[in-house]
């Protein structure tokens, strides 16, 4: 993987030339890292982890992920909300890691585009079991070969998911909320009683497509990944309305998640299983 060509300033003041909500200097001073990996383009991506000042047990852990898609800036918006939010918040009681956008070669493009700078859709790019079966003929058959869902040439081919992907195995969350938009609902895959709603998102299982994060990560790694999908693409939620999702999302969380509870995830616990994963 190419190291990142810009820096965190560079990359802060490019997401503010996008984003109206992410100021560059509020990026610039959110305590983001710079992951030592980059976009195609070699953007970097940005995370950074809260760790709660409350758990005495080790705390369980959620991965939150943003801008997957690059054309849904209310995911990147909604993501740096939420990071407001847990600077506020120090004593809730998960560890989390947070990568508000994933795909800043689609965000940052001329007119930002749901695929990365290789036009690969990363949301159908994880190296689900059913990839080299299904990937490319669903494509072909069910999208009409739709340039905005094309899986890419093999699975994990592209920087950004094979990031995400040792973000999982390395972090080993309990649960991963991903951000979408626009189809104003949420979904749900793996293990755990889905929430019927988190603010005003009503629960709608929409299914999992070969190589998507929620087939990955909920079906075949066995970790429950709630995918929110606000309504619109470009205009985020108010800052009431995306609060009472983070709430709803905080209590299910605790319910789903009690801490000092074994890990759920044999699978990611287990050495060898890791070493042959996809
Ligand atoms: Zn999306």
């Amino acid at each position: 993987m190419a190291a990142p060509l810009a820096s965190l300033e560079g990359a802060c003041n490019n997401l503010a030339g996008k984003l109206k909500s992410v100021p560059a200097g509020e990026c610039k001073s959110a305590g983001l890292n710079v992951a030592g990996s980059a976009s195609v383009q070699g953007q970097p991506i940005l995370w950074r982890d809260y760790r709660s000042v409350k758990s005495k047990t080790p705390a369980k852990r959620v991965l939150l992920v943003g801008g997957i898609h690059g054309d849904e800036l209310s995911s990147v918006a909604v993501t740096f909300e939420w990071m407001r939010r847990l600077s506020d918040q120090e004593k809730q009681p998960f560890y989390w890691r947070v990568v508000p956008c994933l795909n800043p070669d689609g965000v940052l493009a001329k007119v930002s585009k749901r695929v990365n700078a290789n036009g690969v859709d990363l949301n159908r790019n994880f190296p689900t079991p059913d990839w080299n079966s299904k990937a490319t003929l669903y494509w072909n058959n069910k999208t009409k070969s739709d340039p905005r869902r094309y899986p890419g040439k093999r699975a994990g081919s592209e920087p950004e998911t094979r990031w995400l992907i040792d973000q999982i195995k390395s972090f080993k969350p309990d649960a991963i909320v991903s951000i979408h938009a626009p189809y104003g609902v949420l979904d749900f895959d793996g293990p755990r009683t889905p929430p019927q709603r988190l603010g005003f998102l009503n629960l709608n299982e929409l299914g999992t497509y070969p190589g998507s994060l929620g087939n990955y990560a909920g079906e075949f790694l066995g970790i429950p990944i709630i995918t929110l999908e606000l309504p619109h693409s470009e205009a985020s939620p108010t800052v009431a309305q995306s609060g009472r999702i983070w709430n709803d999302l905080l209590k299910w969380l605790e319910r789903n998640l009690p801490q000092g509870a074994p890990p759920l995830f044999q699978r990611l616990s287990d050495p060898n299983w890791l070493r042959n994963a996809p």
